[in-house]
């Protein structure tokens, strides 16, 4: 029988999770198959339940349910906890089921084999305190960063992020993103990350950068989660510094590579991968 995966969010016009999954099942030869769910925030208990019926790998979860899910499962691992929100779930023994966070690898998978950087001493800007800022602030709070600034809109919620990444022992304080006093965090850093969505496609956020122009130092990586387009406005505004560049799309892979290999048991074929997501994202923008 054919096995069922595939991924919950509201809306899912955007999602290129279905194409590179899908790439991944059939590159291994496995039955199953990978579909979009798009799912009200009034249906999801009820589909992530559905989750238990036979043959079920589990799901990816993206906007807006990557918080409100974490109360319909039966676990989670310690990390995901600590970071507070799921992209991933796994059906264990055909019942249970069990909440992941793939983000932190992908995130640091892509900035080593991609950008080839070691944030151990470095001094990094974070852009937002969402989801993904989280998963980011946690993964380079693992890799021992020398400090770390948060900037976002709602300043309380970098304070909270900042706090809770002193207390895993990172040097971590809060600003706001519209701060003049951000200029100088840009200016020292080594690393800055771009987890808001400013600069999707698609969003009213379209077409700008979080920050402004002439701000980003030559010397620096600038690493943007937001994959669609691949050249967003921030890192339009990078080269033109001479700066580093990642865009999001190696995370998105890496992310999904993660879960596809705890769904499977399976390694997961990240070229395909790779791949499928470039080829949806040409079919997106075209
Ligand atoms: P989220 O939890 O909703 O957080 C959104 C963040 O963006 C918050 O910090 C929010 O600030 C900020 N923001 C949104 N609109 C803004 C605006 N107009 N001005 C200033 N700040 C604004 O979402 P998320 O899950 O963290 O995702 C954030 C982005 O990362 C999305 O674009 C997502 O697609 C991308 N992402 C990419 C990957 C990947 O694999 N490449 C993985 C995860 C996420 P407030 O706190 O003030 O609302």
């Amino acid at each position: 029988m054919t096995n069922r995966v595939g991924i919950f969010g509201y809306p899912l016009g955007h999602s290129m999770s279905p194409a590179l999954q899908q790439a991944a099942l059939d590159d291994c030869g496995l039955d199953a198959l990978y579909e979009a769910w798009p799912t009200p925030p009034e249906k999801l208990e009820a589909a992530v339940n559905s989750l238990r019926e036979v043959n079920c790998y589990g799901a990816n979860v993206t906007v807006p349910h990557k918080v409100a899910v974490i109360g319909m499962l039966d676990r989670l691992d310690p990390q995901t906890e600590a970071i507070g929100a799921v992209n991933t779930i796994v059906v264990e023994g055909g019942e249970e089921l069990i909440g992941y966070n793939t983000d932190i690898h992908g995130f640091l998978t892509s900035l080593s084999s991609q950008a080839g950087f070691d944030p151990a001493g470095k001094r990094v800007l974070l852009l937002g305190a969402g989801g993904a800022a989280r998963a980011a602030g946690n993964a380079l709070a693992q890799k021992g960063v020398r400090s770390m600034h948060i900037a976002n809109r709602t300043v309380s919620r970098a304070e909270a992020l900042a706090a809770e990444l002193s207390g895993l022992g990172a040097s971590a304080d809060a600003i706001a993103i519209d701060s003049p006093e951000l200029k100088e965090r840009c200016e020292v850093a080594d690393l800055i990350v771009n987890c808001t969505s400013i600069g999707m496609q698609g969003s009213s956020d379209e077409g700008r950068s979080p920050l402004p122009e002439g701000w980003i130092p030559g010397g620096c990586l600038v690493f943007d989660m937001v994959y669609n387009p691949e050249v967003t406005p921030l890192l339009a505004q990078a080269q033109k510094a001479g700066a580093e560049t990642l865009g999001g799309l190696p995370m998105l892979v890496h992310q999904g590579a993660a879960a596809f290999e705890m769904w499977t048991g399976m390694s997961a074929p990240i070229d395909v991968m790779m791949e499928a997501a470039r080829k949806a994202m040409a079919e997106l923008t075209r």
